[in-house]
């Protein structure tokens, strides 16, 4: 009998552990994969406190998975899988096919959206099974540790762009620059948009420039936000990556006419907007969830085509435990990466 490790949660407020498991088989529809990077993303903490309905214990969480597939469910090979692909799982981990966004093709709002660490078992592992419906193909230029963080982070930042209305030579400005701005402002460069980064404190500045923005606006240095933005023309785009209300509510007098705010950050603070604010100038906001696995599979080949990768820290499986953490406390540069290398 084979085994593998996971790094596990056995029971609500319980700490990660390492686990021996049997290997299972992918069953129809599905392939097991051996995950080799996992990316730490701030919504696990949803599945770790169990703040979502139907999250269940023993908990695998991780769903920014790259690795390589080992063994094909039945039908897999149909779908245009073979053993040794190389793959990324990430938000996106599969969807339902008979709810009404799904017979309408908008997979991503599935309203049975198959979560890994959430519909099923992570990436937290040396092994995961995944519906082929989930999978993206890695690009042979990128790495596993590199490819990861792509399957959320990556696609939510880059799908968020692509979907929203600036156009090239448009003033976007990306809000945060930690996991997800941090690709945000990579990715708003090479699509031609005029680049503001927005953070706090000025020690960001010269890591923004670097990764391609235009502007950097200190949000502690006492102009408001928002009138920074306007001195710049006013933002036809600000990518919300902060999970922080605040921070996001402060940016809405920054948009120039119909212009939006594109919310990826997850926070449950309402925000502190006046309908006013955004009447006059038809200002919109929305959300945006993620993408599919095409968007992670495009997200990847966009990244190597531009020369875009995640900066991260990589630990051990064993130590899941203690990269969750860093990541809570907001201390990850700029993502962390479990490797079971
Ligand atoms: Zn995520
Ligand atoms: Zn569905």
């Amino acid at each position: 009998m084979s085994t593998y490790r996971a790094a596990q949660i056995a029971a609500l407020g319980s700490p990660f552990e390492i686990v021996e498991r049997e290997v299972p088989r992918p069953g129809p529809g599905h392939v097991r994969i051996a995950v080799e990077a996992c990316g730490v993303c701030h919504s696990d903490a949803a599945f770790v406190g169990a703040l979502l309905p139907g999250v269940r214990f023993p908990l695998v969480a991780g769903h920014e998975a790259a690795g390589r597939i080992e063994e094909l469910g039945e039908g897999a090979a149909q779908r245009g899988w073979q053993v040794g692909d190389r793959v990324a799982v990430g938000w996106f981990g599969g969807s339902c096919g008979h709810c009404p966004p799904c017979r309408q093709g908008d997979f991503v709002v599935c309203q049975n959206l198959k979560v890994p660490g959430w519909a099923y078992d992570g990436g937290y592992a040396e092994q995961m099974i995944a519906p082929a419906d989930a999978l993206a193909r890695i690009p042979e230029a990128l790495s596993s540790v590199e490819a990861a963080p792509m399957g959320c982070a990556g696609v939510t930042t880059y799908n968020g762009l692509r979907r929203s209305p600036a156009r090239p030579g448009d003033l976007v400005a990306v809000l945060g620059l930690g996991g997800l701005g941090h690709l945000g402002v990579q990715f708003a460069n090479a699509m031609g948009f005029e680049t503001v980064a927005i953070a706090r404190g000025g020690a960001k500045a010269e890591l923004a420039e670097r990764l391609g923005a235009h502007h950097y606006i200190d949000s502690t240095a006492g102009t408001p936000v928002a009138d920074a933005l306007q001195s710049l023309g006013g933002a036809r785009v600000v990518l919300a990556t902060a999970a922080n209300s605040d921070a996001i509510t402060a940016t809405v007098e920054g948009l120039r006419p119909r212009g939006e705010v594109v919310v990826i950050g997850a926070d449950a603070t309402p925000l502190g907007i006046a309908p006013n604010q955004l009447l006059f100038s038809a200002r919109v906001i929305r959300g945006h969830p993620s993408g599919t696995a095409q968007d992670v599979q495009d997200t990847l080949a966009f990244s190597v085509l531009k020369g875009i990768r995640p900066m991260v820290e990589t630990v051990p499986l064993a130590q899941t435990g203690e990269a969750y953490d860093r990541m809570m406390a907001g201390a990850a540069r700029f993502r962390m990466v479990v490797t079971t290398g």
